[in-house]
């Protein structure tokens, strides 16, 4: 997959800028506060209509304007095809997406059409930062490649948020939400656990590809025999999990109707999973007014030589898992997709030492890479386009 352009207006300190990139790297470089993150955060939000860090739309809007928009001009690696674009026009609360000139109704009927890998510093503390960061990750990558996924997110945060208030309103006042809560909250706990099923589906198919992606990684780029394991951690905890997955087959995805069986079985377990642990939790969730199970409770634990990375791996060890789990995001998507995506890398080569940077460089050779650095030298490659940025526009340098 290849980036060709982006077209870019009142996006942050972006009054409008048009860029071609090449096939191969493109580098963006420098001064602090210039507008380089900007617009790579303007490439990435073509990928989920979502800023990397930033949850809100409104704040990516210009300031004193009403709205932004980005086109983005694309093609599929494959022999023959064609441009594609997309659009994005976005006011505070509003958002509509373009797809071929087509009015796209849905995010997830776009999202997975145009993949990026993006690694930034942030990433590199991927194993010692908290949970909810390595589900973001889980998140933005596994709704690129399947759009159930991302559906089914959807589906939860909203419920979740529904379920929340209910149980909220009855930890304030029991007697005034009473006969709400009786009737409503085992709705909400089974449709919870309909969609929290989904989820954890998704999770342990794509967490099993990551942690090979990651042992023949880590190895390779660490030259030692360390041994890595990276697996899903639900809330009913990963021992009941184990039992689950023992009684069913190994997901093939290459045989679509087994594929589809072992999933239709391990939705109706987890979903009673999910069910059980609602009911069982129910006096602890009103006194604590929230959803203390589920999904979003999620986490992927990581060992390396069977001790949790987190709590035992050096800093160094612990950054070099964390970019083997980049790179195992691109291989997993080529796997599934059948090409590579384009990666993203926001001042990421700087915070590397020498090992990390090279094997980094040799493993994105031949593929499209974006990057943004202070410095226009970070990296040797015949095939790069190098632009200067300042203060929100991108002048290509000869
Ligand atoms: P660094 O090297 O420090 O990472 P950068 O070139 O990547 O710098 P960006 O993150 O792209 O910098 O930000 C550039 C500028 O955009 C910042 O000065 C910031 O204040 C500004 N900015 C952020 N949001 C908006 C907005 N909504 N409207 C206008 N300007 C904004
Ligand atoms: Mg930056």
């Amino acid at each position: 997959m290849k980036c060709l352009q982006i077209r870019v207006e009142n996006f942050r300190n972006i009054d409008c800028a048009e860029v071609e990139f090449v096939p191969e790297v493109n580098l963006f470089y420098g001064n602090n506060a210039q507008g380089k993150t900007n617009l790579l955060e303007a490439v990435f939000y073509g990928t989920i209509g979502k800023s990397f860090r930033d949850n809100h739309d409104k704040n990516l809007i210009k300031f004193g304007e009403e709205l932004f928009s980005i086109h983005l001009e694309y093609t599929s690696d494959q022999e023959n095809a064609r441009t594609q674009t997309v659009d994005f026009r976005v006011m505070d609360k509003k958002k509509q997406i373009l797809h071929n000139g087509v009015y796209v109704r849905k995010l997830s009927d776009f999202v997975g059409d145009f993949r990026t890998v993006l690694f930034c510093p942030n990433h590199l503390s991927l194993i010692k930062e908290g949970p909810a960061e390595r589900r973001d990750f889980l998140d933005m990558a596994i709704s690129q490649l399947y759009p159930n996924y991302l559906k089914a997110l959807q589906k939860y945060s909203k419920i979740l948020q529904q379920r929340n208030k209910l149980l909220r309103d009855a930890k304030e006042n029991r007697e005034k939400y009473r006969d709400i809560l009786n009737q409503t909250l085992e709705i909400w706990s089974d449709q919870l656990a309909a969609e929290g099923a989904v989820i954890s589906f998704y999770r342990w198919i794509y967490i099993q590809k990551i942690d090979v992606h990651v042992r023949n990684v880590f190895m390779v780029m660490m030259e030692g025999n360390e041994r890595t394991e990276v697996s899903y951690s639900p809330s009913f905890g990963q021992k009941v999990l184990e039992q689950v997955v023992s009684e069913l087959e190994k997901p093939d995805e290459t045989d679509q109707r087994r594929f589809q069986a072992v999933k239709t079985a391990f939705l109706q377990k987890v979903e009673d999973l999910y069910k059980k642990q609602f009911k069982e939790a129910k006096e602890r969730e009103i006194g604590a007014g929230t959803t203390l199970y589920g999904a979003h409770k999620d986490d992927m634990v990581v060992l390396l030589n069977n001790r949790e990375a987190r709590l035992f791996a050096s800093q160094g060890q612990q950054r070099s898992l964390a970019l083997a789990i980049k790179i195992g995001e691109g291989e997993i998507s080529k796997q599934v997709t059948g090409e590579y995506p384009i990666f993203l890398f926001d001042d990421v080569l700087s915070e590397l030492d020498h090992t990390r940077k090279e094997y980094l460089l040799r493993h994105i050779e031949g593929k499209q890479v974006i990057m943004t650095s202070c410095e226009p030298d970070v990296v040797q490659n015949r095939d790069i386009r190098i632009w200067h940025v300042e203060q929100g526009t991108y002048r290509l340098e000869e």
